[in-house]
């Protein structure tokens, strides 16, 4: 037996006991010949002393002890001098007095200071095993598999069933691209790693399971810049005779289990619902972050018969205008800044412009565009933004998408200039955005795309809307759950009908002879019988990080990546060699760089 106990259990109850601890050295202190050692394991710290007087070869030994060695110790537990008890640490009255001592591996010194919260990440992943030593990983992956667990009793407890769905598969169209497999059997051809379980989760429905759920692991080709990871999580679920609202109240019901299980915290349910066009109007995002106001604001009423030429050939054209009062940011906005933040939106969403009105207290308004204005314009603007001395006013004036989804942008970028998003860090808004729309068009593809995926279903006052080919109109029955204007996750409800999925593929631009190729099992599983039936996936590794309070996905996941898709501890991606790749008839065009 390696221990009778873990390093964080003994209390003042304990005082007098034998016992065998075993861990790592977490702190080595020298005071005066007697050696205090803090021996760490996934539990906790207990300080052990030795000390020459009573166990003199033990004590002896202990002096070639380094941080990181792998220990067991017999020992007393003992009362700590009056005065030199840790009221921080669980353990803090008692040490163990070690009689013995088993050095089980010696450590070389770690490549950086444990804990030091200022190591450079590209550190900390090339030597992971060691990071996930300290005590915020440790933390961090325990609240990890706490939410899995939850989530597995409480799906049960609900009636799903966890299962397995392939990981070499086809591909599945959830607007990625696909990382691919070569296959060795077949030459020449490729399975494709799953983007989401969606067409397998869709057809156990077919298949009669009714329930279904999975901790799935995704994997998409994307371009890492923000904080993704090439391979993720999904809590995904599918289930059958259910409509939007059982499955929102089914993922109501998981979130506030598990908010209550993994953070102590009672969240109400059922969360808000807010509509695509509503959320896009008001806050300039399908994820809106609701703890703060500052709401995007149509002033189309106020310039339409404007003399200004810009607003008013956006008004005739069509366009909106749009604008929100940034409260008080007037002081913390210089001219270059204003300049550097209107480049911002030009470069990062080809935004034509970010016109302004900065009104800094006891001075005049200040902007590009107010010379163009009326008096009465401005009476009107002043009173329907309620802009006072400091405030700063944001314009946007361009077609309705582009708008709101520069001013969202901006909106966010002046909470977090004033502190708005600390201020109400403590606040968790969850919501149901509903109502999406079902397409899209893409200039780029030049055809119509599906928004969600293109197993979502129309609502059905709009299919008329869908055969008349308007297809801008037609809404989707899909909801996307919202916490903090992060996205959690999203669903819906599926078509499960045969002509109605090749109609949609049609309008996506999929041809009867693609149709066969690509989801060929899909139209025929949909004429044996399939039942109505829809889901929701959840991001594991997103909600993970918001309940523990992490800034990135990265520090709840054992093995991450970097940005660049690389493992830095492993190496991979790596090379193969030429004979591994023509086996899978695989020659590569890459050039050594
Ligand atoms: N498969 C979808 C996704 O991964 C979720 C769903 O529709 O259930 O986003």
């Amino acid at each position: 037996m390696y221990r009778t106990t873990h390093c964080n259990a003994l209390r003042k109850t304990d005082i007098g006991q034998t016992v065998k601890l075993a861990g790592w050295i977490n702190t080595r202190r020298d005071h005066g010949g007697v050696i205090f050692i803090d021996l760490r394991d996934r539990e906790g710290l207990t300080q052990v002393v030795f000390r020459p007087e009573e166990h003199s070869q033990v004590a002896e030994a202990s002096h070639g002890l380094r941080s990181e060695d792998v220990i067991q110790i017999t020992g007393t537990v003992s009362a700590r001098l009056p005065g030199t008890e840790n009221a921080r640490l669980a353990t803090g009255d008692i040490e163990v007095i070690a009689s013995e001592l088993v050095v089980l591996n010696k450590a070389e010194v770690p490549p950086f200071p444990l804990d030091d919260p200022k190591v450079n990440e590209d550190l900390r992943l090339e030597y992971r095993y060691l990071d996930l030593r300290t005590d915020h990983m440790q933390r961090n992956l325990k609240l990890r598999h706490r939410i899995a667990k939850t989530t597995r009793d409480f799906l049960d407890e609900q009636g799903f069933l966890e299962i397995e769905t392939p990981i070499l598969s086809n591909p599945t169209p959830e607007g990625a691209r696909d990382f691919l497999v070569p296959s060795r059997l077949t030459p020449g051809t490729f399975y494709a790693l799953p983007q989401a379980p969606q067409q397998y989760k869709q057809l156990l429905q077919v298949a009669g399971l009714e329930k279904y759920f999975q901790i799935a692991r995704c994997f998409r080709d994307e371009d890492l810049r923000a904080d993704r990871q090439p391979e993720f999580t999904q809590i995904d679920v599918e289930a059958s005779f259910v409509t939007d609202g059982d499955i929102q109240t089914l993922i109501e019901g998981l979130l506030v289990r598990i908010f209550r299980e993994a953070k102590g915290v009672e969240i109400p349910a059922p969360f808000p619902r807010m509509s695509y066009v509503d959320a896009m109007n008001r806050f300039g995002s399908d994820k809106p972050d609701t703890r703060f106001e500052m709401e995007l604001v149509d002033l189309g009423g106020i310039f339409h018969e404007s003399q200004f030429k810009v607003f008013r050939s956006v008004v005739d054209g069509g366009g909106v205008i749009k604008a929100i009062n940034a409260k008080g940011s007037a002081a913390l906005l210089s001219k270059e800044q204003l300049k550097k933040w209107e480049e911002w939106v030009k470069t990062e969403f080809g935004a034509k412009g970010l016109a302004y009105i900065k009104w800094s207290t006891g001075g005049e308004w200040e902007s590009p565009i107010v010379k163009f204005f009326s008096e009465s314009e401005k009476a009107a603007l002043a009173e329907r933004m309620g802009f006072v001395e400091g405030d700063v006013l944001f314009f946007g004036a361009d077609k309705w998408q582009s708008v709101c989804e520069v001013l969202g942008r901006v909106r966010l970028r002046c909470a977090e200039l004033l502190g708005l998003l600390e201020a109400n860090a403590g606040k968790l808004n969850f919501l149901w955005v509903v109502d999406f729309p079902l397409l899209a068009f893409s200039p780029e593809d030049n055809h119509w795309v599906a928004v969600h995926h293109p197993f979502t279903r129309p609502k059905a006052e709009d299919v008329p809307l869908l055969d008349a080919g308007d297809f801008a109109k037609v809404r989707a029955v899909a909801y996307d759950v919202v916490l903090n204007g992060v996205e959690l996750g999203g669903g819906s409800i599926r078509i499960h009908e045969r002509d109605l999925q090749a109609r949609m593929f049609e309008v996506l631009g999929v041809d009867a002879e693609a149709q066969q190729i690509k989801f060929g099992h899909l139209l025929k599983a949909f004429s044996f019988g399939a039942p109505p039936h829809g889901g929701v996936a959840l991001g594991l590794d997103r909600l993970v990080m918001l309940i523990a309070g992490a800034e990135s996905i990265r520090e709840v996941i054992a093995f991450p990546k970097n940005n660049r898709g690389t493992d830095l501890m492993t190496h991979s991606p790596v090379e193969v060699d030429f004979k591994q790749l023509r086996e899978v008839y695989i020659q590569s065009t890459a050039k050594k760089g």
